[in-house]
């Protein structure tokens, strides 16, 4: 393997070409705004198509509304390689995010086109259907399908004006009242890339991060009641104020997490992200506060000793003040995903064989790799992007810095593709 140079084969001009062209469908009030199930969607995939078929891929939009672009293998028998991201944007986001795993995916196609390689596995580019929250209140809704995890009562959830998800994704193609057909079976290997969207790998100088886990999201809630009172009135001895015993928690969920963090078992992060003090008036001593924590790991065992640890020292800073810890409740939690071991280490490996520099990392983020992970062994590759910035048209990766990260997935592929995995999956 090691005497072919895939860098060769890869077009970083086209690439770059084919993001900025993309990036110009946008609501021209909002860039870059690609909201999914929208005209300038819609009119994005179209483009897309276009573009898959230019590389010669068979162009379909599966039943849960995924665009794919189907590369035939020698084998027929053998199972599929998959790359693909999400052309959906968040409001005023950027033109990397999502966009450019599908596009790299679609440049992979067409570098083996170019150099007359046939691999023994078919070959899929997916654009992933509405991975970032939709007006319907739900993330990943492609990738969910894809997995088998999209359920009927969220078919049913509707976005302001009234039209159900069922009635959208039948609008952008989709068919679901047949979502079962657009579970897969056949994936031997998916491979997503996607800026980093933190600052780790521009800090550090490296080409390529190669991610161990998406993280699990966890959302706490604390409601804490003390007694409200006059602000000028009440001294400062017997006050039951909420709100001190609210910031005192918030300290406590900083700590916590940074210990969590250093304890050697993975990523780890949390944030108080909503403080609601009530009557929130200048001169009342605040009698309730609710906290909602977001909280991020890559090991559930890890995740849930933080949930233990915190309830137990919120019970104590409540009663220090005389505070009733009136409720500590999960509104969700949902469990990371790991990437497949044998995928990230063919990944290292291809980056060295490249020369290009990598780290293994977790994602902090979550991304339809973590959907897809549930039905086929799945990995993903970061890229640099500047500053760390990410969901705001400032974001930015350098022509240079997706093109190394496309060299890598295609390496990747072609290890892939020649019996490092069997055909059966060696790690299913
Ligand atoms: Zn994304």
């Amino acid at each position: 393997m090691g005497e072919h140079a895939a860098d060769d084969r890869i077009d970083g001009a086209r690439l770059w070409t084919d993001l900025m062209r993309l990036g110009e469908i946008t609501e021209p009030d909002l860039p870059y705004t690609r909201r999914s199930f929208s005209t300038k969607f819609l009119e994005g995939r179209e483009w897309l198509a276009g573009r898959f078929r230019d590389a010669g891929l068979a162009v379909r939009i599966d039943e849960g509304g995924n665009l794919i672009g189907r590369r035939a293998g020698c084998s027929p028998d053998a199972a599929t390689i998959m790359l693909g991201s999400h052309s959906d944007s968040v409001p005023g986001g950027g033109r990397f995010d999502g966009i450019a795993g599908v596009l790299a995916g679609l440049e992979v196609a067409r570098a083996l086109r170019d150099a007359g390689v046939a691999l023994e596995h078919a070959l899929e580019v997916v654009d992933f259907l509405a991975e970032e929250p939709s007006e319907f209140g739900l993330s990943c809704i492609g990738s969910r399908a894809m997995a088998g995890a999209l359920e009927e009562d969220q078919l049913e959830q509707q976005r302001p004006g009234g039209e159900k998800l069922r009635e959208a994704m039948r609008r952008v193609g989709g068919a679901p009242e047949r979502l079962g057909a657009a579970c897969r079976d056949d994936v031997l290997a998916f491979l997503e890339l996607h800026i980093e969207q933190g600052p780790v790998l521009e800090a550090r100088g490296l080409d390529v991060g190669i991610v161990t886990a998406i993280v699990g999201i966890t959302r706490l809630e604390l409601h804490l009641v003390g007694e409200a009172a006059h602000a000028g009135t009440a001294p400062m001895s017997g006050r039951r104020d909420a709100a001190v015993a609210a910031a005192e928690i918030v300290v406590a969920i900083r700590d916590l997490a940074r210990a969590c963090d250093a304890c050697g078992e993975g990523y780890f992060v949390a944030t108080a992200g909503v403080i609601d003090v009530r009557p929130n008036a200048v001169n009342v001593v605040p009698g309730e506060a609710r906290l909602v924590i977001d909280a991020r790991c890559e090991s559930a065992s890890l995740m849930k000793r933080f949930i233990d640890e915190l309830h137990s020292r919120a019970a104590g800073i409540a009663a220090a003040s005389a505070i009733e810890l009136a409720g500590f409740r999960v509104l969700s939690d949902n469990d990371p995903a790991g990437c497949d071991p044998d995928l990230q280490q063919i990944l290292l490996e291809s980056a060295a064989a490249l020369g290009r520099s990598a780290m293994s990392m977790a994602s902090g983020a979550g991304h339809d790799a973590a959907f897809v992970s549930r039905v086929a062994p799945a990995a993903m590759i970061f890229v640099p992007c500047l500053g760390g910035r990410s969901h705001c048209p400032q974001e930015w990766s350098e022509p240079s810095q997706l093109a190394a990260g496309t060299e890598v997935m295609l390496e990747a592929v072609l290890r892939i593709d020649r019996g490092v995995r069997s055909v059966n999956g060696s790690g299913r």
